[in-house]
């Protein structure tokens, strides 16, 4: 079998993670791996997390 799984952000690349948070597949390009979630999910955190402090 030779499944391949589209990034759900950008729907061109392939994915190699799925997000913890989201459950999203995202490729490389979008997945972040310092806060080991999704851009989508890194970004939203951290817009959170500046207005909470
Ligand atoms: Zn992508
Ligand atoms: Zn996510």
């Amino acid at each position: 079998m030779d499944v391949k799984v589209i990034c759900d952000i950008c729907g061109r690349n392939i994915a190699y993670r799925s997000c913890r948070l989201c459950g999203k597949r995202v490729c490389r390009d979008d997945y972040n791996s310092d806060m080991d979630m999704c851009k989508s999910c890194a970004a939203g955190r951290s817009a959170h997390r500046n207005r909470e402090r």
